[in-house]
């Protein structure tokens, strides 16, 4: 196992992937990527769905290389219980590279997994739903969805391999939910960076490249919502998926001490015991976890609006009752706790926010009385 711990992760600095490609077709190299890793043996990880989705191209690439491969059907949650099972494959098939294909769970798994093994991994999105297939991290959350740590691999993945004209068909909530997961970087790393003590020049990088991100975001993310609806590459598609994969992930990496999750992704944190949250994005709790974020340290501002107006052009709306879930008092108390808990808001410059100010301001959103 080559976890490191949070300290030493807080004192690396990392930069992205390895190597990072988007070019329409890309899969049909991953033989030739395995080998400039030295993989001999390979072990797929991901969904079912995701692995159909890649199945032809890939592998025949590996086919043509003669790299033998075994699949792990990844179902559920980035749970111990799917790491444990895919590091006993990898183990019984004596592999020594791991290719993980799919979302944010899936990806967190197999770069978990290979992690543990001290071994490369190639990540492959199937969806655009968050930065897992470039970011040095990974995320563990009980069988039943509940977030329970963060995992901190020694290195970021190797190589990624993005091909547009797969993710053009993919389903639009996790386009957006991508958009929402990237925009919340600028969001809580500007309020983070603000009362940290140990900001350094990497996180000041960090968070000017942030300032890019946003604007990026803020330019292109209707007309890249628009190309996934008519399922045609534009441009605006090319460059958001970029934001989201590449240039998400580099501020991930960089930002690590000072321009780190902060309120949105706790918020996010929060609503995972909610079991009903469940069938939710990652991106779709984040973006509620801005609003909320928003609203708790600035109130009705510009900054506010103009969320508010982004959401809107991207048809998103930050509401629980809107993402069908109906949550009342005892829900909010629950959220609330759940959100103070998290290791980062026990930190500076979160500490002194009591569960009570997020009970306040999701009151208030949901409309609920009490
Ligand atoms: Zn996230």
């Amino acid at each position: 196992m080559s976890a490191i711990s949070l300290e030493e992760y807080l004192s690396t600095v990392k930069i992205g992937p390895r190597q990072y490609h988007n070019k329409a077709g890309i899969l049909s190299q991953t033989g030739g990527f395995c080998k400039t890793l030295n993989a001999k043996r390979v072990v797929i990880s991901g969904g079912v769905k995701a692995r159909k989705s890649v199945a032809s191209a890939l592998h025949s690439s590996l086919e043509k290389a003669g790299i033998p491969y075994v699949e792990y059907e990844f179902v559920g949650e980035s749970s111990i219980e799917n790491i444990e099972a895919l590091n006993a494959l990898i183990d019984s098939f004596n592999a020594d590279l791991v290719i993980g294909v799919g979302g944010g769970k899936s990806i967190d798994t197999a770069k978990n997994s290979a992690d543990r093994h001290n071994m490369p991994i190639i990540t492959i999105p199937t969806v655009a739903g968050t930065c897992s297939c470039s970011s040095p991290l990974s995320i563990e959350y009980t069988n039943e969805g509940i977030y329970s740590r963060d995992y901190y691999p020694a290195n970021n993945p190797n190589i990624v391999l993005v091909d547009p004209e797969l993710l053009i068909h993919s389903p639009i909530v996790y386009l957006k939910s991508g958009i929402l997961d990237s925009l919340s970087k600028w969001y809580e790393g500007h309020e983070s960076i603000k009362g940290s003590s140990n900001a350094d020049m990497f996180d000041k990088m960090a968070l000017g490249i942030s300032d890019y991100l946003f604007e990026q975001i803020m330019e292109k993310a209707e007309d890249a919502i628009l190309a996934n609806k008519a399922g045609k590459i534009n441009e605006a598609f090319t460059d958001i998926l970029n934001q989201i994969f590449f240039v998400t992930g580099v501020i991930q990496a960089l930002g690590v001490k000072a321009v780190r999750n902060g309120i949105a992704h706790s918020v996010h944190n929060g609503l995972t015991v909610l079991p009903e949250s469940h069938h939710l994005t990652h991106g779709e709790k984040v973006g509620y976890g801005i609003l909320v974020q928003l609203l708790l340290r600035e109130g009705e501002s510009d900054t506010y609006k103009e969320y508010l107006s982004l959401c809107k052009k991207i048809d998103y709306s930050p509401l629980m009752e809107a993402m069908g879930l109906h949550i009342q008092q005892l829900e909010i108390h629950k959220i609330a706790e759940k959100v103070v808990s998290d290791p980062l808001m026990k930190r500076k410059p979160f500490d002194a926010i009591k569960s009570e100010d997020f009970e306040k301001i999701i009151k208030r959103i949901e409309n609920v009385q009490g």
